[in-house]
């Protein structure tokens, strides 16, 4: 009697130690690999948040010359799944919103290089077509959803700041992106980007509750209490890293991890002072 009162209070503090070695296990900020934010890729850059394809083949380059491996937001949602710990020298190359000129420009940089990037479409963009900056259609769309280095990802229907709607639009835009996103590239969507980078609690709690295993913003907003993998910031990666791009890009990677804010800065309010 006394003995088997032991083993299960054995058992109990066995049982205490994992629940709460797992919990210490979640991923911090500090454990993810640097995330680069792109948008278009151009052969004239027209705006800030361009990059010329000769600068961006040459940040790839870089990338491999200092030993960065890249991964798809496959093997970096099973890493996050598993509470694993992401390889050294790892990083993860996302595009937002869908324009064509990625899809000409980036993606044979990519292929040639054998590099991975995930694509954050808002599904909306598949129906507009025309200006200065053309969206993917859905074929485009299909033919890069079969490609080996390609991952998508929702960046919502209509591109909504995500903190401003109420709850059921919310749900609208979180949950049927991910549909769409679904029914049209028949692969798993597990990653969205807040547009604008903007969230908030309830934001995240909507992103959760849809089904996603990991959000990504710009900036990060200090909101330590939620879990990080739904908040992970990303480097803006654009016109501004100026003439000594390369150093300046090479740099922000390797600094990812210790999160210094001018990492994160959106580029128009660093326009704007
Ligand atoms: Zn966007």
């Amino acid at each position: 009697m006394r003995f088997s009162k032991n083993v299960f209070l054995l058992l109990l503090i066995a049982l205490l130690i994992c629940s709460a070695s797992a919990a210490q296990a979640a991923h911090k900020r500090a454990d993810f690999p640097p995330v680069l934010m792109y948008h278009d890729v151009r052969e004239t850059a027209l705006n800030y948040f361009d990059v010329t394809t000769e600068d961006f083949a040459a940040q790839l380059d870089r990338l491999k010359a200092d030993g960065y491996q890249t991964l798809s937001m496959e093997e970096f949602v099973a890493i996050v799944k598993a509470e694993g710990k992401f390889p050294e020298k790892s990083v993860l190359i996302t595009f937002d919103d869908g324009y064509r000129g990625v899809y000409e420009r980036a993606l044979p940089e990519l292929a040639k290089r054998e590099m991975k990037a995930t694509f954050f479409i808002f599904t909306d963009a598949l129906t507009q077509q025309g200006g200065d900056y053309p969206y993917i259609t859905k074929e485009e769309l299909k033919k890069m959803a079969a490609s080996p280095w390609v991952s998508i990802g929702s960046h919502t229907r209509t591109h909504a700041h995500l903190e401003q709607i109420d709850r059921n639009q919310q749900q609208e835009e979180i949950r049927g992106s991910r549909e769409l996103l679904e029914k049209w590239t028949g692969r798993k969507i597990e990653a969205l980007a807040f547009p604008y980078g903007g969230y908030d609690k309830s934001v995240i709690e909507a992103v959760r509750a849809a089904g996603y295993e990991v959000s990504f913003a710009v900036q990060d907003r200090g909101l330590l209490h939620e879990e990080a993998k739904y908040s992970i910031p990303r480097i803006y990666v654009g016109l501004e890293l100026g003439k000594n791009h390369l150093d300046t890009f090479a740099n922000y990677v390797a600094r990812y991890k210790k999160m210094p804010a001018e990492l994160f800065v959106e580029r128009w309010e660093f326009l704007k002072n």
